[in-house]
């Protein structure tokens, strides 16, 4: 088996070739060992960070943008996201604040990125 990808992990972007059977892959072209570990991961159990937003009502910003708090498995994005469906915050709302706990039982949660102050 063999693919070629590229890393993820920063903005260099180093393409790799990963090559074997799990187990036992052979990554070429990455410049650290972030990106084999990358690579590894995508071949074997792919995980995306995943953002989106949701309504606030009562700030100064009508939406905020949320975030899952680390990467949870590919497979699972669309049910992810569908979980923010018709979810409203209201303002005050803080930074890291949680939005959704334990997203589809991965133990990872939806999280605000930015504050929300009251709206004056
Ligand atoms: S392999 Fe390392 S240097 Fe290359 S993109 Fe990935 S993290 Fe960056």
């Amino acid at each position: 088996m063999k693919r070629e990808m590229i890393c993820i992990c920063c903005p260099m972007g180093c393409r790799m070739t990963v090559e074997g059977e799990p187990g036992a892959y052979t990554v070429t072209g990455n410049t650290c060992p972030r990106g084999k570990a990358y690579a590894i991961a995508e071949m074997t159990a792919p995980e995306r960070m995943v953002t989106s937003s949701v309504a606030v009502v009562g700030g100064n910003y009508k939406t905020v943008s949320v975030k899952t708090a680390s990467p949870i498995p590919k497979g699972k994005i669309f049910e992810a996201l569908r979980l923010l469906d018709g979810v409203v915050l209201t303002a005050p709302v803080k930074e890291g604040q949680t939005v959704v706990e334990d997203i589809l039982g991965t133990g990872v949660a939806f999280v605000a990125t930015r504050e929300v102050s009251v709206a004056r």
